[in-house]
């Protein structure tokens, strides 16, 4: 069970974490104990980086009034959230934060953070969020252990985006955890935190909670890993364009991985990787409504017959095209065009050919000019901005060839500028113009949900 930021970001916040772990303990079999792994409070890593920042900066005196703050506020919710292990943690806590005063004026005197010390600085809030945590749950009598994730998690040595090594950490949380749990034990442990071989703090990058939760839920063979945050799940569509979305029950993997780019931010879907490889399910869940069932992401979902699972879109994307008669017939057309792309490190996401065209979308347009200007070399380029992309994503797209065409015509006099569906056949893509996004988002939705 993943509690992000917000989940444990105020004393009401962690008694609702303690006791939806109640909850679920109190319906497992045999009362097994789950694995608990907490982000740091909400806002904490930002102001962490923050302080990093000011250290390299050489604002020493900034950088512990910032550490100042957040040390009166951590201890402030952890005082409330403990009663007889509170003077313990509350030293903990203390213990921590000096070290890292510590340390943070020495990188201001040397005006020099390296990224190994912006990880020592970063770990601090999931290392103090996690023992609190630890200690709430003892406080309100249920059996618990805070095991510092360094000790299990271990990484290679890229700081600030360290990659686990799998087996080790697997083979320590089996030794480490997984007694603990045996015996009705809740472990409790920082996410996004890590460390070397040698033993230097690491981290994960930034959102790497969840990272931790597949990571640890992988190597112990768990039924099913819970990312508890504040929304109800995954949405059919954004609902800053479509009033209401519903919740999507289930999703695959793939059908995640494609939304993740249209900015369906619930989680990145390279973070659960792990448990999606040794198939166990993972569920977002809502701390504020723990009674909702959420949506579950596994490998091979598939939505319920005649529907989509969820439609996305990205706006303000820009088109070009490329006209050339010299493609004709002709090899190497390609290449050539995607190295202009590939010279100023802009990204395409759609693409589309015929036999004399291409047209791609970029979403960054600061090197569009040099971009046509190259392009000009070898074929008639144009550009049209202020266009969106649309996307339908449902793994039945595969089986049932009605589908595509109910979404067209749902679309119906909506002019659609480039249309594409890709190996997968899981999604359609279509680009249109930015304006019409809400009236064909809403057409689509009233369509397939
Ligand atoms: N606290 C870390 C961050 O804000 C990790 C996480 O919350 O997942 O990036
Ligand atoms: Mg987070």
């Amino acid at each position: 069970m993943k509690f992000g930021g917000t989940s444990v970001a105020d004393p009401d916040a962690i008694g609702r974490l303690v006791d939806i772990v109640r909850t679920q303990q109190a319906k497992a079999a045999g009362g097994a104990a789950p694995v608990v792994v907490v982000s740091a409070l909400a806002g904490v890593t930002d102001a962490l980086v923050t302080v990093a920042q000011l250290a390299e900066d050489g604002e020493s005196d900034r950088a512990a009034a910032a550490l100042q703050a957040l040390e009166e506020r951590d201890l402030a919710v952890a005082a409330a959230v403990t009663s007889e292990s509170r003077t313990r943690v509350l030293a903990e806590v203390r213990r921590e934060f000096q070290e890292l005063i510590g340390l943070v004026h020495a990188l201001a005197v040397l005006r020099e953070v390296s990224p190994r010390s912006r990880d020592a600085v970063h770990a601090v809030g999931e290392l103090v969020s996690s023992r609190m945590v630890a200690a709430a749950f003892a406080d309100a009598g249920l059996s618990s252990a805070w095991i510092d994730a360094r000790t299990v998690l271990i990484t290679d040595d890229e700081h600030n985006a360290a990659a686990p090594d799998m087996a080790e950490t697997c083979a320590r949380a089996r030794a480490r955890i997984a007694p603990e749990i045996a015996a009705g034990t809740i472990v409790v442990l920082g996410g996004f935190i890590g460390a070397t071989a040698n033993g230097v703090t690491s981290t994960l990058g930034r959102g790497g909670s969840d990272y931790s939760a597949a990571i640890f839920g992988a190597c112990l063979g768990m039924d099913e890993i819970q990312i508890w945050t504040d929304v109800d799940g995954m949405v059919t569509a954004d609902p800053r364009i479509v009033p209401r979305p519903r919740v999507v029950p289930q999703l695959s993997f793939a059908e995640a991985s494609e939304l993740a780019y249209f900015g369906a931010k619930v989680l990145h879907p390279s973070t659960i990787l792990p448990a999606v490889s040794k198939n166990i399910p993972v569920r977002i869940l809502n701390s504020r409504r723990p009674e909702n069932a959420g949506t579950r992401i596994t490998a091979d979902a598939m939505p319920d017959a005649g529907r989509l699972t969820a439609i996305a879109c990205k706006r303000d994307v820009t088109v070009i095209d490329i006209t050339s008669t010299r493609m004709l017939m002709a090899h190497g057309f390609l290449r050539r065009l995607f190295e202009v792309f590939e010279r100023f490190k802009t990204a395409v996401d759609v693409v589309t050919t015929s036999e004399v065209s291409v047209s791609v979308t970029v979403d960054d347009t600061r090197w569009l000019e040099a971009i046509l200007d190259n392009l000009h070399n070898f074929a008639e380029a144009g550009c049209e901005r202020e266009m969106a992309i649309i996307c339908a994503v449902g793994e039945n797209l595969r089986g049932d060839p009605t589908l595509f065409g109910r979404a067209v015509t749902a679309l119906d006099r909506i002019p659609l500028r480039l249309v594409s569906q890709a190996a997968s056949r899981r999604n359609i893509t279509f680009v249109l113009r930015d304006s019409d996004v809400p009236h064909a988002m809403m057409r689509l939705h009233e369509a397939f949900f």
